[in-house]
């Protein structure tokens, strides 16, 4: 099992060891690769572990001013708090630093007066999950694995390929055939191996599972690779370092930072909403800010497994059949759903439930009013956070983030059912004439 799969040589000196947020047991940094022994190895019901750090000895190594005044806009500059033993061991593909947007129009639309969209799609692989995808490539590579795998609807194995590509390390990637043709030629340009699995994700993520365990391959599995969370966590870093520079709060007290009121996100696995919480959890434990945001995540009503368990109160969610055109959120069995409930049940947020037509809808405001082209599963935060407003979960002068998770480049097929398709004209001035009118 996991536990066995040995000791590698990547620590972080911040690194104090894993916990088993199930049993509570706890390991020497290293000394597992994936998940604790208490559970078997397959559905939501894992021993998902959580990386503990020295938060004194990173205080004495870092400050809010050190991140500000780094140069280096991408995640190397947070590596105190990431899994790795120096920044250098980041593949060349710089990942983060992706803009805060105040988006007026979207502001005066919705009467939410400090509302601020944090786009990362302008990942160098158009999602979020390059942030996870880095972290997996550098300990991989400090460990001389030489293979590593993933199961992903799709951006996971993009990111993973990308990075990959860069610091020429070997991947097997494993996605269902149905994903979306744009992040299929992903992976194949980045040269990636390529199995589409004529399955669902989640069969995707037990093959790969099994061929990692049976061939010695290093897995990067969001929920299942303790570490994606680590790299995830980054976002809220930029994002308390941004709203901090936007409000001139830093002139005043350089050693503090400014959370937000509320987060916004979309929940496949929940990875994502887990690393959120856990950044701005580092940021609390190092005192570098003094509340939490309240960390709301969104799901589709065709794949609701995290918001059905929020719901009835359960610790670990029921599997659903997931069939939500917002692919990168098409999840039955969440693999992080440990991390992704806490989030929302430790901070007072909650877990708002959207239908797919209203996803679709909402890449339209997204990029007509805030210039941001968001693919479904992104604008799924936002559609989630006018449906928070309209259900008094917000207020109109809180400072609320809606994170886009992927660029709407990854599935224009779906953008083109709300917009409907491009008219064709003849090449002539009269034509131009009659389709004006
Ligand atoms: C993966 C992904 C999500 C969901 O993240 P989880 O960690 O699975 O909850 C949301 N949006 C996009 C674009 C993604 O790629
Ligand atoms: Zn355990």
């Amino acid at each position: 099992m996991d536990a066995s799969a040995g000791a590698t040589s990547v620590e972080s000196p911040f690194v104090t060891g894993l916990r088993c947020l199930r049993c509570g047991a706890t390991y020497a940094p290293g000394a597992v690769d994936y998940v604790c022994n208490c559970r078997p190895n397959r559905g939501s019901d894992l021993g998902t572990l959580d990386v503990l750090y020295d938060y004194a000895a990173i205080a004495r190594a870092v400050t809010p001013a050190v991140w500000r005044n780094d140069p280096d806009r991408s995640i190397g500059r947070f590596w105190p708090l990431l899994p790795l033993p120096g920044r250098a061991s980041l593949p060349p593909l710089p990942v983060g630093g992706t803009p805060l947007l105040a988006a007026p129009r979207l502001r005066t639309a919705t009467g939410l007066s400090n509302l601020w969209i944090k786009d990362d799609g302008r990942n160098p692989s158009a999602s979020f999950k390059d942030r996870a995808s880095a972290i997996a490539v550098a300990r991989a590579q400090a460990a001389g694995r030489a293979i590593v795998a993933t199961a992903s609807t799709g951006n996971a194995a993009a990111a993973l390929a990308g990075q990959a590509a860069a610091a020429g390390q070997a991947t097997v990637i494993f996605v269902p055939k149905s994903a979306p043709p744009a992040k299929i030629a992903q992976l194949l340009v980045y040269g990636s191996t390529v199995l589409a699995v004529d399955g669902s994700y989640d069969d995707a993520f037990d093959l790969c599972t099994e061929a990692c365990l049976e061939f010695g391959w290093y897995n990067r599995s969001t929920g299942y690779n303790p570490y994606m969370t680590e790299g995830k966590k980054t976002v809220s870093y930029e994002i308390a370092l941004q709203l901090t520079a936007q409000m001139g709060v830093a002139a005043h007290n350089p050693e503090r930072l400014v959370a937000p009121d509320a987060v916004f996100v979309s929940v496949g696995d929940g990875c994502i909403i887990g690393g959120v919480h856990k950044g701005f959890r580092d940021l609390l434990a190092l005192g570098w800010i003094e509340r939490m945001p309240r960390i709301y995540g969104v799901q589709s009503t065709l794949s609701p497994a995290l918001y059905n368990a929020w719901r009835a109160g359960a610790e670990i969610p029921e599997p659903v059949h997931a069939t939500t055109r917002a692919d990168s959120i098409s999840v039955d069995a969440p693999r992080d759903a440990v991390k992704a409930l806490a989030a929302v049940r430790a901070t007072g947020g909650a877990y708002v439930l959207v239908e797919d037509a209203a996803i679709l809808q909402a890449i339209l405001p997204l990029a007509r009013l805030g210039g941001v082209f968001a693919e479904p599963a992104g604008a799924t935060a936002y559609a989630g956070l006018l449906q928070a407003w309209c259900d008094g979960l917000v207020t109109a002068d809180e400072t609320i983030v809606v994170i886009n998770t992927g660029s709407g480049l990854k599935d224009v097929r779906a953008a083109m059912e709300v917009t409907g398709e491009v008219r064709v004209i003849a090449p002539t001035l009269d034509a131009v004439r009659a389709a004006l009118q």
